[in-house]
């Protein structure tokens, strides 16, 4: 049951893109495989926002180096968990990025936090992550510190926002409501690490619509796991659909497709449907419920 799911977020912004990358937590290939991001090259369609590719690591160093601080999360306050030694300083500048991630989060869904945890790893390698307990009620949010701040200690914005989002929608589309835990190998929804999608969850029907038809390709690129080819496996995958992702890193599975897209549903206007990758984004405004939380959450950004 280690990591059995994490979804991190690595950037680069020097080429402006992601990556997924080796990751201070101790994750199993697969489970890196599924969810890591690596930073590759720009889309130039998308310079608006951050573009998280599909590289895949295959192997993860333990985290306890890396985990500069856990916090318990209770009544959206924050308590020191861990007994490393930790500045004043650090402890104002873990509090500055929870704000960030309490900023942005819903305020139905904050609740289903309770831990926060900061990571220091390089920069633009690890940015993020969540990790949900077995049942997939409870999560925990990671951030790395490194990649929070400008060089003058200002909490970054829309990079950083950006990639709460992504994991926002991981929250979202791997929860409990979404999906039960147990791993039905012959169901005929979409199975994820995390568990079985319910049929009418947003994944599942985001995989029917855009990911069955292509998903023995996908199988058949990256069936080489726990390979160093894993990246070119996939890349060479992306290279073939490309217009149907929004971003490189979202052709590294379903799950991070369908957190991307929600990156995007939320950063940017509605688009026309032209591509795949524009339907699949249009897919979220059919949900009420998701229209009404892109709201919140740009109201909470103060975007218009
Ligand atoms: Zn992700």
């Amino acid at each position: 049951m280690i990591s059995k799911k994490f979804k991190k977020i690595v950037m680069n912004m020097t080429i402006s893109t992601m990556i997924f990358s080796i990751i201070p937590i101790s994750v199993q290939a697969k489970e890196i495989n599924k969810s890591f991001l690596k930073t590759q090259s720009i889309d130039a369609v998308d310079k608006t926002t951050l573009e998280y590719t599909g590289g895949k690591s295959n192997k993860a160093t333990e985290g306890t180096d890396n985990l500069m601080a856990s916090y318990k999360v209770k009544d959206g306050q924050l308590q020191l968990k861990s007994n490393k030694k930790l500045s004043k300083n650090d402890i104002e500048k873990h509090k500055i990025m929870w704000e960030r991630v309490k900023q942005i989060i819903p305020k139905a869904y904050l609740n289903t936090i309770n831990r926060f945890d900061v990571v220091t790893d390089e920069k633009d390698n690890t940015m993020a992550y969540v990790d949900s307990d077995d049942s997939n009620t409870i999560w925990t949010f990671g951030l790395n510190i490194q990649d929070a701040f400008d060089e003058k200690g200002k909490l970054l914005n829309k990079d950083l926002n950006e990639t709460i989002v992504h994991e926002f929608g991981h929250i979202i589309t791997l929860n409990y409501k979404q999906i039960e835990p147990e791993l039905k190998e012959n169901s005929a929804t979409y199975v994820t690490d995390e568990g079985t999608t319910k049929k009418q969850s947003y994944l599942n029907i985001f995989y029917q619509k855009f990911w069955s038809n292509i998903y023995g390709d996908y199988k058949k690129s990256n069936s080489i796991k726990a390979n160093q080819n894993d990246e070119q496996e996939n890349l060479a995958f992306y290279e073939k659909y490309k217009n149907q992702f929004v971003s490189e890193y979202a052709s590294t599975n379903p799950e991070e497709d369908i957190a991307e897209c929600f990156r995007v549903f939320v950063f940017q206007n509605k688009p026309s449907g032209k591509t795949i990758a524009e339907k699949k984004v249009l897919l979220f405004y059919n949900f009420p419920e998701l229209v009404k939380m892109r709201k919140e959450i740009r109201n909470n950004l103060k975007l218009k």
